[in-house]
């Protein structure tokens, strides 16, 4: 039934499904619930991005990566994917995903009239690319917002879930040419032919975690982030290595010129209030220093 230990449940299941499926059926009405409750329960938290100078050794955080975070009331944190695909199979992504938007410019906009002029990274389900009205609703949130389209950068990955990607690249055309940024997200992991990426205005291609994890152990994975470096450098594009967490991995990737990082080594996720703390203490920032940045998720 759809009551349980007091607190109100909003879902109905049938006798006879698996637990598995009466769970998801029930994680899918509360995220339901949630987001008519205008994101009860519901975070977006910020993981930085950092620069590092090696001429004058400091380190600066230059932007945050926007990314959901679910504290569901009886089963504590859901996974991030998990509850983005119940949301995507629910019907739900779109409304999800205009609440990320919403909340982190939001954000973003007290984090600027605080003085720090932060960038700002959101990442774009398959789903909005699909959303033919994506570029007239996110202009109208900058306009609304006063956000200056020159902080904000969109993430996409090379999905299979673009329906038509000539459309979507069309529609990226008219938010670059406002001043918005592009990143391709976890390069090197989806199915992507380089046409589509050339098609694209990108702007930055992040390095998957996947590939930073082993450079030291694995020569192939050198290699491949190596050649991946200089893909990106001949295409004009800005660098950002993901999953960094090791000094040992910063400093190959300094030595083949990436600069930017992302990773537990500078910061987990955190809080929108943590990363006001955070810029308020720690910058500009000495190399060292920011390796042992407070932890402050
Ligand atoms: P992503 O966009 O590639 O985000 C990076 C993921 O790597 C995040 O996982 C982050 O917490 C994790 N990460 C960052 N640094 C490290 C590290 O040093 N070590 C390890 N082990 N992990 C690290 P998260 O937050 O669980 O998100 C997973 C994916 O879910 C994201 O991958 C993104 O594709 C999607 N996602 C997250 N937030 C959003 C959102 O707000 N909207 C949409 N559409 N997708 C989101
Ligand atoms: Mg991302
Ligand atoms: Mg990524
Ligand atoms: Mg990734």
């Amino acid at each position: 039934e759809a009551k349980r230990q007091g607190r109100q449940r909003y879902c109905l299941y049938e006798t006879g499904m698996s637990v598995a499926i009466q769970n998801r059926v029930c994680l899918e009405a509360d995220l339901r619930h949630s987001l008519q409750c205008g994101g009860d329960g519901l975070e977006v938290y910020y993981q930085p991005q950092v620069s590092t100078d090696l001429k004058s050794g400091t380190c600066k955080v230059t932007g945050v990566e926007a990314l959901v975070r679910w504290f569901h009331p009886d089963q504590g944190q859901i996974p991030t994917l998990d509850f983005i695909n119940i949301a995507e199979d629910a019907g739900l992504i779109g409304a999800l995903s205009d609440w990320i938007f919403r909340e982190a410019c939001t954000d973003l906009v007290n984090w600027h009239q605080s003085g720090f002029k932060l960038h700002l990274s959101i990442n774009l389900s398959p789903h909005q690319l699909n959303n033919d009205n994506l570029a007239s609703e996110l202009i109208q949130l900058l306009e609304r917002t006063g956000i200056d389209p020159n902080y904000l950068t969109l993430e996409i990955t090379e999905s299979v879930d673009v329906k038509d990607t000539r459309k979507a690249a069309k529609m990226l055309s008219q938010l670059s040419a406002r001043g918005i940024s592009l990143a391709m997200d976890d390069f090197g992991t989806g199915y992507s032919n380089l046409g589509y990426l050339k098609s694209l205005p990108l702007d930055i291609l992040k390095i998957d975690r996947s590939f930073v994890k082993q450079i030291e152990d694995k020569e192939e994975d050198r290699k491949l982030v190596r050649g991946i470096i200089n893909l990106a450098r001949g295409m004009g594009l800005k660098i950002i290595a993901e999953g960094v967490e090791t000094e040992e991995q910063m400093n190959f990737l300094q030595e083949q010129k990436c600069h930017t990082f992302q990773g537990y080594l500078f910061g987990r996720p955190m809080h929108k209030l943590s990363v006001l703390a955070l810029l308020a203490n720690a910058e500009p920032n000495v190399f060292n220093e920011a390796i042992s940045l407070p932890d402050l998720s």
